[in-house]
């Protein structure tokens, strides 16, 4: 597959634009002041931050086991859908419902996008996504694996046939891929040319740091690393992500917490008459009831604050898992409510 041919025509025409590190013993080049702040250690405020973010990009390439040229930095995994959409442009196909975030940037990009349904287990329609893929000619694919809102993986043998089946690109977006059972995809990296993994250190502590990374062929990283933003992750995030991968034990036992009570939180909702919760490999629960909105909103009175999933159907709702004693309250509150 020639990547290339798959660029926007504006943009294959581009030159990603180098920010250059030149050792030096003064640098006056790039309009910076010579007054900052160090608030946090070997972090100059008065700097740009590393445009290539390099140090954070080895670090993840490490634990991916990849290599840096292969890994693309974002502010946030947003941003990389975003710049993925503005380097290939439409038509965009993904499955519903799905990440809200791969239509409404399609959408603002004047991109055509199509969501086929999920079946009724959730999981791919094969049939509907490859008659899609072939019909509109497809460019770019976006599979959410665990799938947010409904919290499951999706079969690997369908994802693979569709990776296999494409002449666009697909993007596996493996957000929550830490609290899945599932095998990552990035092992298959090395034998699909067209596959672009998504990660994200978003829903493992470091939400406010809006950093996340796509993974893929060198050629793909090339092409969108034209329309990135040259200083797009800043010195302060690059910094904090560091140091916390650092500390990947506790990242590590973290997320253990969370699948744990997400066990947990399943189990109790499963024993409530009223609830049909659907089983999760990421960090919430969907879940279905009667007069969802009223027992939103009877919730929120209460403190206890959802997500409201009226776009699946009336009486969808979705709940993040938290700490033992945050879901202690969601559970009691919702008993009450019940
Ligand atoms: N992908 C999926 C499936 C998500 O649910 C989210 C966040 N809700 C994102 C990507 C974006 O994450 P971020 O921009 O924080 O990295």
């Amino acid at each position: 597959m020639d990547i290339r041919k798959l660029v926007k025509p504006n943009v294959r025409a581009l030159k990603a634009y180098q920010a250059e590190e030149v050792p030096c013993k003064v640098k006056l080049d790039a309009n910076e002041s010579p007054y900052g702040f160090t608030v946090l250690k070997n972090v100059k405020t008065n700097k740009y931050p590393d445009p290539e973010a390099r140090d954070l990009r080895r670090l993840i390439a490490k634990d991916l086991r990849v290599s840096p040229e292969n890994i693309l930095h974002g502010n946030g995994s947003d941003e990389l859908i975003y710049n993925l959409i503005t380097t290939f442009g439409g038509p965009v196909l993904y499955p519903t419902p799905t990440f809200t975030m791969y239509g409404i940037i399609a959408q603002a990009l004047g991109e055509q996008h199509i969501g086929i349904a999920l079946d009724a287990d959730f999981d791919l329609n094969i049939r509907g996504m490859l008659t899609a893929m072939k019909k509109t000619k497809a460019k770019l694919i976006f599979l959410s694996s665990p799938n947010n809102p409904t919290g499951n993986s999706f079969s690997a043998e369908r994802m693979t046939e569709i990776i296999k089946k494409s002449r666009g690109l697909v993007v596996v977006d493996e957000a929550y891929q830490p609290f899945s059972s599932r095998k990552s995809f990035v092992p298959l990296l090395k034998k699909n040319r067209n596959l672009i993994v998504l990660r994200t250190l978003s829903k493992i502590g470091l939400a406010g740091l809006r950093t996340g990374f796509m993974v893929s062929h060198e050629d793909i990283i090339q092409e969108v690393n034209k329309v990135r933003l040259p200083f797009n992750l800043n010195s302060l995030s690059q910094k904090v992500a560091i140091d916390a991968l650092k500390r990947s034990s506790r990242l590590r036992s973290n997320i253990r917490s969370i699948v744990s009570e997400r066990t947990r939180l399943f189990r109790e909702l499963n024993k409530m008459e009223e609830i049909l919760p659907y089983p999760s490999d990421a960090n919430f629960i969907l879940f279905q009831v009667n007069n969802g909105d009223a027992v939103f909103r009877a919730l929120l009175k209460k403190g206890v604050l959802i997500r409201n999933m009226k776009g699946i159907a009336d009486g969808f709702l979705r709940v993040t898992v938290g700490t033992p004693r945050e879901n202690n309250f969601f559970l009691k509150n919702l008993r009450q409510v019940l």
